[in-house]
């Protein structure tokens, strides 16, 4: 099976054209940067696979893209996570909810009395008696792991001859970074065609994206913007700022933005155009929207009366 050749469209926003590489389209399950990242596990047979492992959060992209590659592979994903919020396990929504709908079994560490974190629980339970890894493939919280750097880089493949179709000489491709995985790989397999990438930090700041792009034994780095807002932006929490520029990107747009990373991302991109108003920029929609639903009750909870 193969997934590729999402469509690009053309938008403006703020008074700023822009094209949007629409990888939320890639497939209706299996979509977005996780989908990229974990496109190697597609494409290849592992024929003595039955099941896969992963842990997270459980409201994480990650977790529906993995249920989502499983029930495509046909096999069986346990996803472990440190703990399930009662209000999630009263009122299941969103990643959790589709994820347990493609059939994925999400097993709660705190429920079961165990203080090990999922990962050393895989790896020092799970994984670790005779047999018991038998037909079992793990992967990394996020797809943050060099098996990405193949799915990524048929991603930058199709800008590259997207590039080539428009006869342009040069592009900027932005996209916002949690592991910055996807950003560094793109950079990685861009920079050589004049093309350009820029991203910014959602989870951690600068310096820890910097350490993990060193971590995938990449030297060169995308560029790393930063918006002039204070107090820093941290993971996670609520923005007026930010539901403001998700709502106004909708309604200018007429396309659904991630709420969790895309509007940090726009906030620095507000201020790159004003320095670079000749660039051209295509923005990376790395999906991710089934998360949207909890993030916008929370901040309806918060903004709208
Ligand atoms: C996971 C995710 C990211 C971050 O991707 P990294 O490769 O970890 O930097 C950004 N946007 C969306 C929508 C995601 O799901």
């Amino acid at each position: 099976m193969k997934l590729n050749n999402t469509p690009v469209t053309q938008h403006c926003f703020a008074g700023h054209s822009f094209y949007l590489k629409r990888d939320d389209l890639l497939h209706p399950e299996f979509s977005g940067n996780k989908a990229r990242k974990f496109m190697a596990l597609l494409e290849n047979d592992y024929p003595n696979v039955t099941t896969l492992i992963g842990y997270g959060s459980p409201q994480a992209n990650s977790l529906y893209s993995l249920a989502a590659l499983a029930k495509l592979k046909g096999w069986t994903l346990e996803f472990y996570v440190a703990h399930i919020p009662s209000w999630l396990k009263q009122n299941p929504l969103g990643n959790f909810q589709a994820a347990r709908e493609l059939g994925a079994k999400i097993i709660d560490l705190k429920a079961l009395g165990c203080d090990l974190s999922p990962h050393q629980y895989i790896e020092q339970i799970r994984l670790a008696a005779a047999d018991a890894n038998q037909g079992c493939l793990f992967v990394p919280e996020g797809g943050r792991s060099p098996i990405a750097e193949f799915g990524i880089q048929q991603l930058a493949q199709e800008i590259r001859h997207w590039v080539q179709d428009q006869n342009m000489d040069d592009l900027t491709v932005a996209l916002p970074s949690g592991t910055g995985t996807t950003a560094l790989y793109l950079h990685k397999h861009l920079q050589a065609h004049n093309i350009n990438v820029i991203t910014c930090a959602c989870v951690g700041g600068e310096a820890y994206l910097t350490q993990q792009f060193d971590s995938l034994g990449e030297t060169s780095h995308p560029q790393i913007l930063s918006s002039s807002e204070k107090p820093k932006h941290q993971f996670g929490k609520l923005y007026g700022a930010d539901y403001q520029i998700w709502q106004a990107l909708k309604q200018q747009t007429e396309v659904e933005f991630e709420l969790l990373y895309d509007p940090y991302m726009w906030q620095c991109l507000a201020t790159w155009f004003e320095s670079h108003p000749d660039q051209k920029l295509m923005y990376i929609h790395q999906g991710g929207l089934l998360g949207n639903t909890s993030m916008e009750k929370r901040y309806q909870r918060k903004f709208d009366h």
